[in-house]
Formats: C-alpha cells, structure tokens, sequence
C-alpha cells in the first residue's frame, strides 16, 4: 500500500526535484507545546515525515513552536516526542525550538526597524483594533507609524531591558494599513510580556508573535516546503513579506492544505480541554478522546493510523472524514495481527451434566485461524462453563440459531452440547444456569454420524477463567458534527460512550495479558490491555472496535 496516487503536495515537490530547484527537501512538524496532540496532527505528521521517508536524502524537522510563555509546558514536549515515536516516525537529530532563536528574531527585529519596516506602537489594544479597520473599511495609520528610526531602536531596546509594562507597547510592521488582508495591516511582531519561559526562564519580557516567528524558523532550519492547515492561507502574504524584508539564508514555500475533521468527534485542543475539565472523560488519554494518547489506550495502532491517514489523502478543501474510515483502518489491521481468544462478557452458567466430575481437559485453539504461523495455546475445557447469556434464548426468536432448550450448538475449539433443561430462581423466574449434555464424539467440531449445528459459541471454562473488567467503548458524541450548529457541543456527548462490565471472564491465558497488547475477542471484537488500570490476575480490556464494518468504500 505504499504505491499511492500523489497529492498536490507530493506533485510539487517532485516537480521542484525535477526542475533542480531544490535537491534536498525538508519538511518540519511545528507543533506548540500546549496541549496533547490529536488525530488531525496525526495527519500532519504522516504528512511531513512520510515526505521526508519518500525522498532520498530528505528530512523532517520536529520543532516546538514554544513562543507563548504563558501557555506552554514541558509536559507536553515530552508526549509530542513519545507521539511521533509511537506513530513510527523519526526526527533523528533535528530536534528544535522556535525559542532557540529568540536572539535572531531579536536581531532580525532590529533590522526590520533600520531598514523602516517596523516601528515601536504605544496604541492600546483597544486602540490598535478601533485603527484595524474591518473588512470593508480600510483601516487608519498609527499616529506612531512615522516614529524616527533612532527612536523605535531606543525604545525596541528598553522593551527588551524590561523598562516598560506588559500591553504598553509593541513592535509592528509597517506594511499596509488599508490591504484587503487583515493579517497584512501592521500586524504585530513583539509584545511585552513578563513571564518565565519553558526553556529560557527570564531570559526575555519581550516574545516575537507567531507569524513572525515561523517564517524565520523554517529559513533558519532550511525547510524547502512549509505545510500548514487553510487558516493559514491567509497569512501567506506575512509569512512571504517578513522573508523578503530580511536577509534570511533561504525562502521556503508555504503550502495550506485542508485539516482533518473527523465525524462523531472533535479535533480543537481547546474543545477537547472543555471536556477533561468539565469531567466528560477522565482525562487527555481517556479511551474516547481523539488524542493520540487516547487513540492508542484505547487500542487503534500506529499501523492503522498510518493508513487512515493515506487513504485520506492531502486535499486543498476543507471536508469531514467519517469515522467509519478509521475504525476500518483498525480492524484491518488487527484482523492481520490481533491473537484470537475467547472472552464472556455476561457469563451464563452451563452445567455439563455427562461429563465427568472433576475431569479437566485441555483443548487446542488456533491463535488466529488464516495464519497458523501465530501458533496455537491450549484451552482448558471442564464440566461447567460459561457461555455468553445472549447465545442462549428459552423462546428462540426466528433467526436465533445458537442455543435454545432442547437445541444443540458447537462449542468452539470443543464439543456440541445440547441444552437439556434451564435452571430458574423460582421467585423472579431469572435464568440462573443451563444444565446440558454433550456428545463425546464431537470433539474438534463436527459429529462422526455427520448431523450439524447452526451455531458456534465461544466460552470459558468456570473452574479456569479469570476474571476481568471490560469497557465497551462507543462514539463520543450523538452528532456527526457536534460542533456544527449552535448548541454547545457538549450537550451531545454520548451517554452511552462508555459502558462498564465487570463479570466478564476470560481464558486463562489472559491472566497476565502485557498492558497495551491486542486481542481479538472471538464474535465480541478487538480489545487492548489497558495500560493504566489492569493488574496481573485482573486484566482490564478496552473494547478497541467491534467486529462489524460500517466503512462503505
Ligand atoms: P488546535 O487547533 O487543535 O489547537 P493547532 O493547529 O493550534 O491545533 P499546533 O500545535 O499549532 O495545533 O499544530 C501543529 C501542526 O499540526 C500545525 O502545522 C497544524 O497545522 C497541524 N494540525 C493541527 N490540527 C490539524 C488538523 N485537524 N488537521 C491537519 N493538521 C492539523
Ligand atoms: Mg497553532
Ligand atoms: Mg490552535
């Protein structure tokens, strides 16, 4: 699956190989550290260091665009890094941060203001936006925007010296004040802001804004292609202008393509915040949340992610991507390499009247029935087991084919038994067990007198099983779209997205499941140790996806 069509972006690039313009493509991933990273970055990453694994010789830098002091945490350095590992991509040595180069952009922003191109602001912030303008109405020059070189130098100076307060000053560009672009009407470079930094403690009071900042990044690492999102489309004319006003080693190409949105979720840091704070989930890395912390506690693998993200694709036009696509992804994956095993997860008890007392057994199952190079692991079978309460029907309803009184069904990797009578607590008429019979001939699945079942169960035996915790986990919110309309997107969460089961018994090779292992559950669907809250002899399984494909292609 690696030969693909080539997005626009890949077109460009092997265009700017051919023509000789570049002969070393660098890409870069800029996330800011403030917050966890979710599946739209997942897209972002596939993009720019799948990039630089196609191309000889190419390189994708991971940079911390760490220019908000206020915001920003090493804590988040530390999950972005273990993310784009675990996602299978690899940064090598070029690890950077947009803070590295606070002394250029410092000495850059003093170019800008002797070549005349940026002057010191005392407007206020009320001020700067009643002289913006809007859409329609050009806006009006600042009474400071003819400041005299010497003096917006001076005070550029004791801005940095820490000699003025935060908000009463700033450092803008001198560009446009009636351009259609809002972004192009002196936007700002500089603010004042006295706080301590993740990585360069007190160092400055004066922070370079984002749009500033990220031209000279890229020309500083020497990025060939700069990808970002749509939004930033319209900061292209500032991200080409900051390049051509300075002498910066080179000038790479910013490239917007559309972001992921994705059904039945959200993909905002911010909207995701709302709902560990307001306690929907119980934290970044709950199950349910499209973080990759989440994502992969939950199970999906960084395989699967991989080809949700080439089957995307790259496109120049905003659209929602259904979440059936992804939750295909996962089970085309883990059909390849998940270990089959039996699992009940509302056990109803069977007593095996003919068998022997006492007698246990032990039964070969196939760990994954197209590939027997996964091997095979011995199941114990004995006289009581635990069936499924739903494989069992006393009034079987027209399609039920598995087991029902006098019925008969395949135990899988075991017997046919047949039910014989149906044990009930006589005061609320609840099913408290089965007692049946099996037919010792039929070991391996099939009778020697060639009569058939129509059903096949899975089990565990009651004397062998373990018990276990599951957490069914289903879509987090009702709405395909929960943040489309008016409504406060959290009023669609999916009460039901979560749902708790602790009876559930699995084989006993399940005892000490490794946290964050994949199984196939067989007839219930894939499942994940979960690598919090499970514990030797009380594993907890995270229900990854069911079984059933809803993905049209
Ligand atoms: P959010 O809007 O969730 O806060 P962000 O864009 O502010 O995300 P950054 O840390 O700045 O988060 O993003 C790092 C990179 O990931 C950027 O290049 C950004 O364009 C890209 N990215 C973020 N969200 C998506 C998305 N949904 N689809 C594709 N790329 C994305
Ligand atoms: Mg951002
Ligand atoms: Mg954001």
């Amino acid at each position: 699956d690696e030969i693909q069509s080539k997005d626009f972006i890949r077109t460009i690039i092997a265009d700017d190989l051919a023509t000789g313009k570049h002969d070393q493509i660098v890409t870069r991933f800029p996330p800011e550290p403030n917050g966890y990273l979710h599946i739209g970055h997942a897209k972002s990453i596939c993009l720019n260091f799948g990039i630089a694994k196609e191309n000889t010789g190419a390189r994708c830098h991971l940079r911390f665009d760490d220019t908000n002091p206020t915001k920003e945490e090493q804590e988040y350095v530390e999950s972005i890094k273990d993310n784009v590992r675990w996602l299978g991509f690899d940064w090598g040595e070029h690890l950077y941060f947009a803070s590295d180069y606070f002394g250029q952009l410092y000495e850059y922003a003093e170019h800008l203001i002797t070549t005349g191109k940026a002057y010191i602001c005392d407007l206020s912030a009320e001020e700067t936006r009643s002289y913006r303008g809007t859409l329609t109405e050009p806006g009006k020059n600042s009474p400071y925007r003819d400041r005299p070189v010497a003096e917006n130098l001076d005070l550029f100076r004791r801005m940095r010296a820490g000699e003025f307060p935060d908000g009463t000053r700033v450092l803008r560009a001198k560009i446009d004040m009636a351009s259609g672009n809002m972004n192009m009407r002196d936007p700002v470079l500089y603010r004042i802001l006295h706080a301590s930094h993740h990585r360069t403690g007190n160092t400055w009071c004066i922070y370079p804004m984002y749009d500033y900042t990220h031209p000279i990044s890229d020309a500083l690492e020497g990025v060939t292609h700069s990808l970002c999102t749509l939004e930033f489309a319209d900061h292209r004319p500032l991200y080409d202008w900051t390049l051509d006003n300075l002498p910066a080693p080179c000038h790479p190409r910013q490239i917007e393509f559309a972001r992921l949105n994705l059904s039945y979720t959200v993909v905002s840091k911010r909207k995701l915040l709302q709902l560990v704070n307001d306690g929907h989930v119980s934290g970044w890395d709950d199950p349910r949340m499209p973080t990759l912390s989440g994502i992969r506690r939950r199970g999906y693998t960084p395989a699967a992610l991989r080809s949700f993200c080439d089957k995307i694709g790259v496109a120049k036009k905003d659209s929602v991507v259904d979440m059936a696509l992804l939750e295909h992804c996962v089970r085309e994956d883990l059909n390849e390499s998940a270990v089959r095993v039996m699992g009940v997860l509302a056990p109803l008890k069977v007593v095996i009247t003919n068998y022997p007392e006492g007698d246990t057994q032990n039964l070969t199952a196939q760990n994954h029935p197209q590939k027997p190079e996964l091997g095979e692991r011995q199941v114990p079978f004995g006289r009581e087991v635990y069936i499924e309460r739903e494989d069992f029907m006393e009034e079987p309803a027209k399609k039920f084919f598995r087991l029902a009184p006098g019925r008969e069904v395949r135990l899988r990797y075991a017997y046919f038994i047949k039910c014989e009578k149906v044990v009930k607590d006589e005061a609320t008429g609840e099913i408290l067990e089965l007692h049946c019979t099996y037919d010792p001939e039929t070991l391996g699945g099939s009778a020697p007198d060639g009569r058939k079942v129509k059903g096949t169960i899975h089990w565990v035996s009651v004397a062998h099983g373990v018990p276990a915790e599951v957490r069914l986990y289903d879509r987090l919110f009702t709405e395909e779209s929960p943040d489309a309309g008016e409504a406060d997107f959290k009023t669609f969460v999916n009460p039901e997205s979560l749902v708790v089961l602790n009876n559930c018994l699995v084989e006993p090779s399940l005892a000490k499941a490794q946290p964050g292992s994949h199984y196939q559950f067989e007839r219930q669907g894939y499942f994940c140790v979960d690598s919090k809250d499970s514990k030797d002899g009380r594993p907890v399984f995270n229900r990854t996806v069911t079984l059933r494909d809803t993905w049209e292609k």
